[in-house]
C-alpha cells in the first residue's frame, strides 16, 4: 500500500538536474541518486510517471537565438529529452526498477511510442513510465509535456522537482526580500507571470484541476518528504 498523499503522480525533472553540480549534461552519479529516490517512492506503492527536459543538453530557443530555425531547434531539444530519459531508464534499471520510455517521437529501436492504455498496464504492473520528447512538437516545452501527461494518465498531482525550493514572488537570487507562496491559485501565476512553468502547461493543469507542487529535487530526501505532505515546497491550485 502506498504511504504518500498520493496513488499516482508525474514527477517532472528540468534537465539541469541530470547535470548535478556540472555546467553541462549528464552526471551519472547524481542520475543514480535521482533514481534511489524514485525507487523509494516506487517500493512505497506510488505509481510514477516520469518527464525529463533537456535543457541540460539543448534547448530551441538557444538554438534559436544563435540564428536555428527555431522549429529545427526544438526537435533538437526533443531528442535532447530521449537521451536523458534513457539515462534515467539506465539508472533504474541498475536498481532493478523496471522502466519503460515511451517517446512522443517514435523512434522503435530505442523506446516505445506513446500509447495512453499501454502506459496504463505498465504502471499498474509496477513500471516507472518515463515520457520522453515533450508534446511531439515544436514551440512547447517539456513542461507542456508534462501537464499533459499528467492529464491523460490522471495523475493525482504534477511533481515538479527543480533547483528552487518553491514559487516566490520575485526572483529569489536578485532579492533578499522574495516571499515563497505556500500555496497560489493558478490565475494569479498566469497573471504575475510567476516562474512556475510555462503558460499553456500552468492552464492545462488549472483546466484539469491537478495541483502542481513546486520544489527542490537537489536537496537529498525531498521527494519521500514532499509526497508524505512534508518538506519545503509550493502547491499551484484553485
Ligand atoms: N521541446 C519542444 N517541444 C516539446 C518539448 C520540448 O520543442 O514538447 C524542445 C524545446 O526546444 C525545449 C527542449 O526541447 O527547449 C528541452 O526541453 P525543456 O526546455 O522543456 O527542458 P528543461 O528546461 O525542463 O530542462
Amino acid at each position: 500500500m502506498s504511504t504518500t498523499l498520493y496513488k499516482r503522480v508525474l514527477l517532472k525533472l528540468s534537465g539541469e538536474v541530470l547535470m548535478g553540480n556540472q555546467a553541462f549534461g549528464i552526471d551519472p552519479d547524481f542520475v543514480a541518486e535521482m533514481a534511489q529516490e524514485i525507487k523509494e517512492a516506487r517500493d512505497s506503492g506510488l505509481e510514477i510517471c516520469l518527464v525529463i527536459g533537456g535543457g541540460n543538453i539543448f534547448r530551441g530557443m538557444a538554438g534559436a537565438a544563435k540564428g536555428m530555425d527555431r522549429a529545427q531547434a526544438d526537435y533538437m531539444g526533443m531528442l535532447a529529452t530521449v537521451m536523458n530519459a534513457l539515462a534515467m531508464q539506465n539508472a533504474l534499471e541498475k536498481l532493478g526498477v523496471h522502466t519503460r520510455v515511451q517517446s512522443a517521437i517514435e523512434m522503435d529501436k530505442v523506446c516505445e511510442p506513446v500509447i495512453r492504455r499501454r502506459a496504463e498496464r505498465h504502471l499498474e504492473k509496477g513500471r516507472v513510465v518515463i515520457f520522453a520528447a515533450g508534446v511531439g512538437a515544436p514551440y512547447f516545452t517539456t513542461d507542456s509535456g508534462a501537464a499533459l501527461r499528467a492529464a491523460e494518465m490522471r495523475c493525482d498531482a504534477l511533481l515538479k522537482g527543480t533547483s528552487v525550493d518553491g514559487v516566490y514572488d520575485s526572483d529569489p537570487k536578485t532579492n533578499a526580500d522574495a516571499k515563497r507562496y505556500e500555496t497560489v491559485n493558478y490565475d494569479t501565476v498566469l497573471a504575475d507571470n510567476l516562474k512556475v512553468m510555462d503558460a499553456s502547461a500552468v492552464a492545462l493543469c488549472r483546466d484539469n484541476a491537478i495541483p502542481i507542487v513546486v520544489f527542490s529535487i537537489r536537496e537529498k530526501g525531498n521527494l519521500a518528504r514532499i509526497l508524505a505532505g512534508e518538506g519545503t515546497k509550493t502547491i499551484v491550485q484553485k
